[in-house]
């Protein structure tokens, strides 16, 4: 007997090109038996899927819970909001200093504060990637490995000068690390060597253990936000993209290359690639350390409009919204193979704090980074069948690869024995992405009034139903996942 069978649906499954028309049969939140026809009275409750495509659940390996609100609260509106759109699992980043926790510390103090604020509280599958701020976070990489199951590390390049939003003159109180510390090259080179004698003393999570990075450079970064300042041509969107040009992304990702190439640390993942010269350098560091394990990755919003595309500066975000021919290399990157995973980005900043509010329009004193995690899956699936991308490749970059690199190995495809973890999407249905229809509590979109054809109607998670017809229906049942999951 099984629990659930899901009938009559078009399953999407990664590296297999051929989308089939099953019944899923699931029994204790796995999937049990895929076949053309499972007879109904094998369980207890059955599912008419008709004729919707099943892609599995997505994998969100990029999210910012609790940046800007209590991570008790922001945890409960933001993975609702996620699960509407098929997201089942999310990997969200956590840091000691300002913002977030608001705290500084050893990591053994502040992620049993993380834990308490997130249990029973998450509507997807949940997990934690770690920024090592000082030498004392280095230290404690085996006992994040082996207490918390947290094999994934964190680099912002940019911080060494500037802040989240922009510029800063003193990052020891922004980053709450201690006097004499340097966030730096040196800094992001002990993390690597750090991480290296991790995959030494824990072979077996070797393969899991990664580094990942915001590539932008401050240097660069800094003189070019005083050139677009003074240009009386630039305001909003635009000046932000020139205060942080994309040789800025092209240049520290030549650096966090060399630095895994002298180090020897293979995992690395080039976060949020946001511009041709962002790819270019990607692949010439490719082609320059083969024995680095390079993943590439875009956000959804990146992929789904250019700056000219936001009226107003809520679209501030870094690496910032680019123009029309970055938007199209990163597709073009994504047919050539070269981008390993789709993901939202997701930091829920509503309008009180997102926009200074004497100054609405200031994009320099504005906060960077919005929400965007449901519509990673409708966006791609919608623009995919427009560009010709083919369906199974959609969810290879919006959850296999990335449950494949950061350890969540019972994520990421439809085959027996992994989660039952389910959207049902509608391919043919179009709508107006609106923000005040959607569960997370920031009340605007960048994407406001962007029309997708491609809808999450049903989502699953370990087999229990989430979401019907669009609409939350589960209880907050998304389980902490230490990895490598078993
Ligand atoms: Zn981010």
């Amino acid at each position: 007997m099984f629990d659930l069978i899901v009938k009559n649906v078009n399953v999407v499954r990664p590296n297999v090109p051929e989308v089939e028309t099953l019944d899923i049969a699931i029994k204790d939140g796995k999937f049990a038996h895929l076949a053309p026809s499972i007879d109904p009275s094998d369980a207890s409750d059955v599912v008419d899927g008709e004729g919707l495509h099943a892609f599995p659940g997505v994998v969100d390996a990029h999210m910012h819970l609790g940046i800007y609100h209590p991570l008790s609260e922001d945890i409960v509106t933001e993975t609702r909001s996620a699960a509407t759109g098929g997201v089942t699992s999310g990997i969200s980043y956590i840091r000691t200093g300002r913002y977030y926790l608001n705290k500084g510390g050893s990591y053994a103090d502040f992620l049993p504060d993380v834990m308490e604020a997130s249990d029973g509280r998450s509507y997807i599958d949940y997990g934690y990637h770690v920024a090592p701020m000082m030498q004392q976070h280095i230290d404690e990489i085996p006992l994040l490995i082996d207490r918390f199951g947290i094999p994934s590390y964190k680099i912002f390049m940019f911080y060494g000068s500037h802040g989240l939003h922009g510029r800063s003159d003193d990052q020891s109180a922004f980053l709450m690390t201690p006097p004499g510390e340097n966030y730096d090259y040196a800094h992001f080179e002990f993390i690597m060597r750090g991480a290296r004698a991790a995959m030494d003393q824990f072979p077996d999570k070797a393969d899991y253990i990664s580094v990942s990075l915001h590539c932008e450079t401050a240097e660069i970064m800094r003189a070019y936000t005083k050139m677009a300042e003074e240009n009386d041509e630039l305001s909003g969107l635009a000046a932000y993209n020139a205060a942080r040009p994309p040789h800025s992304e092209g240049l520290a990702i030549a650096v966090a290359s060399y630095l895994a190439h002298e180090t020897q640390f293979p995992n690395i993942n080039l976060l949020h690639l946001s511009s041709a010269k962002a790819i270019e350098s990607a692949m010439l560091m490719e082609d320059t350390f083969p024995d680095i394990n390079f993943r590439r990755e875009v956000t959804i919003t990146h992929l789904l409009t250019d700056f000219e595309g936001v009226t107003g500066i809520h679209g501030k975000v870094n690496p910032p919204l680019r123009p029309r021919s970055d938007v199209e290399a990163l597709w073009q990157a994504i047919e050539d193979g070269n981008i390993d995973w789709v993901i939202s980005d997701h930091a829920c900043c509503a309008d009180e704090m997102k926009v200074d509010q004497d100054n609405r329009n200031d994009v320099w004193l504005a906060k960077s980074g919005f929400g965007g995690t449901e519509f990673i899956l409708p966006g791609m699936v919608s623009e995919a069948r427009k560009r010709g991308l083919p369906l199974h490749r959609v969810a290879e970059l919006v959850s296999w690869n990335a449950a494949q690199r950061y350890g969540l190995r019972s994520k990421g495809t439809i085959e027996v024995g992994f989660d039952a973890d389910l959207a049902l999407v509608d391919l043919e249905e179009t709508w107006t992405i609106r923000a005040d229809e959607s569960e997370s509590a920031q009340g605007y979109s960048p994407l406001e009034g962007h029309e997708l054809t491609g809808k999450v109607k049903h989502v699953f998670l370990r087999g229990a139903r989430m979401v019907d017809d669009g609409t939350v229906v589960g209880e907050p049942t998304g389980k902490y996942l230490s990895r490598p999951t078993a």
